[in-house]
């Protein structure tokens, strides 16, 4: 008999009754499961531009990749459909709330894909441009046509299809019906503590020690009772169940994912740069730092195209005393993304996420001193020389003297505190473990329905 390869691409399955797009996702796999189909995959979690106006929280999407025999498709078609309506219906009147999902049929993923996902993680992308990628490719489209939700459902399909991508994955575990909508999680700080301690090299971003306290728990009304991220799946379960937690688990599920892997920060001119792209510049600093209101840190970065306003706002914490320490002559490269013109900022402005000091500049330009009396001499005027305004001693050949001074900031890395970084950057912990080119082994127990055999 012969089988087909399906990708489900899935978003904006929150409901105000507090779902969300991966819940869904597990509810639907442990159907599809009792149909008999083949995972090929881990349910994959893609993170997308997460400086998309629309998106409710991180923005992302999720895309299931099975094998199924080919004489059960309409079956499955139809289950998925109806699967998906029945968790969205609730919030039908809602007009913000858009559900999309598709099914591409095939092995080969076209490369129109990897283009759409790639734009959607670094750029805006059009409902119309998705849909005629789908069109192109006789993607199958199983929610409404107008869905905004389509264009995650679409985009994700075509991320990390190939190993030459780096990827991680996160277990996540999730909360039973009756506790929904409570803010607090009833899970112990000092087991997600230890376990990121023994399995280091292996967890990350599951506590921050520079303020000690676990950032593993959501604080809303989603299901999510707890998220914890590594590099190993077999670990993250072992992990998972060493941390001691004071609530049922209705059920949980590792998915491999983009997140901490830097993939939306492409590398772009200043001259290029348009609103709500994500991507690093390269440069020269040209401003001291400026505070503004509000504890933001403004600098300008130009490059040999062009330069921008950057600026390193107050979330951001020690990423912006950082920048604090730049001064113009400083080389850098920036990760973060476009903030459109507004009446505050009439331009667009970078907002900095990731900063990289390449070279410090060590040199300060300053005055001659008059050789007369000591006083430090004023400038005759371009290329005239210096004058100095005590005794009026004038050299025409003067010129200004480098001084070399001490700096504080040493070049490097640095990312602002893991409780406030973006889903998609990469911590300073995963520099040199990246994932590219490594294939994955899917493990026997991925989710817990696979445990139960339900
Ligand atoms: P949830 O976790 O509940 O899914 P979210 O933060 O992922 O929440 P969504 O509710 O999925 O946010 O909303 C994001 C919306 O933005 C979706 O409709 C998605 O299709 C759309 N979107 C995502 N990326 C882009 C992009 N690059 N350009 C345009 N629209 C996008």
């Amino acid at each position: 008999m012969s089988e087909i390869t399906l990708h489900i691409g899935i978003d904006n399955h929150d409901t105000p009754q507090g779902g969300c797009t991966t819940h869904f996702s597990i509810l639907l796999i442990r159907k599809l499961l009792q149909k008999g189909v083949e995972f090929i995959d881990y349910p994959n979690l893609i993170r997308l531009n997460p400086n998309i106006p629309w998106k409710t929280r991180g923005n992302g999407a999720v895309v299931l990749r099975f094998r199924v025999i080919e004489k059960q498709l309409e079956d499955l078609l139809e289950l998925i459909r109806n699967e998906s309506e029945a968790y969205t219906q609730i919030s039908r009147k809602t007009k913000y709330r858009q559900p999309g999902i598709a099914v591409f049929v095939g092995n080969n993923i076209p490369n129109e894909y990897r283009w759409l996902y790639k734009k959607a993680l670094t750029d805006v992308v059009t409902l119309d441009i998705a849909l005629k990628i789908a069109e192109k490719t006789q993607t199958i489209i199983l929610s409404n046509k107008q869905n905004r939700g389509l264009i995650g459902a679409l985009s994700a399909i075509g991320g990390l299809i190939d190993y030459q991508e780096d990827y991680t994955f996160e277990l996540l575990a999730y909360r039973i019906i009756e506790n929904m909508g409570k803010r607090e999680r009833l899970v112990d700080e000092l087991s997600v503590k230890r376990v990121e301690l023994k399995y280091k090299g292996y967890l990350f971003s599951n506590y921050d020690f520079e303020n000690d306290r676990m950032v593993i728990t959501p604080h809303g009304p989603d299901p999510v009772l707890l998220g914890l991220r590594g590099d190993k799946p077999d670990i993250l379960v072992k992990a998972f169940g060493e941390i001691k937690v004071f609530e049922p688990i209705d059920f949980w599920c590792v998915f491999r994912t983009n997140q901490a892997t830097d993939a939306h920060l492409i590398k772009r001119n200043i001259s290029t740069l348009r609103p709500y792209q994500t991507g690093l510049i390269e440069g020269e600093v040209l401003s001291k730092p400026k505070p503004e209101p509000g504890g933001h840190i403004r600098i300008y970065i130009k490059d040999s195209t062009g330069v921008i306003p950057v600026y390193f706002y107050e979330p951001t914490k020690k990423l912006r005393e950082i920048a604090l320490k730049l001064i113009p002559g400083d080389y850098v490269r920036i990760g973060g993304s476009v903030r459109p013109p507004s009446s505050t900022h009439p331009k667009i402005s970078f907002n900095a996420e990731k900063l990289e000091v390449i070279k410090l500049n060590r040199y300060i330009e300053h005055n001659p001193k008059c050789p007369q009396c000591g006083k430090t001499m004023k400038s005759a005027g371009k290329d005239k020389g210096y004058k100095c305004p005590r005794c009026g001693y004038y050299d025409p050949n003067a010129r200004k003297i480098l001084v070399r001074i001490e700096r504080s900031l040493k070049e490097g890395i640095y990312t602002p505190p893991i409780s406030s970084m973006h889903h998609l950057t990469k911590p300073l912990s995963r520099y040199g473990r990246e994932n590219n080119g490594k294939p994955f082994i899917l493990i026997n127990e991925w989710c817990s329905f696979k445990l139960t055999g339900e």
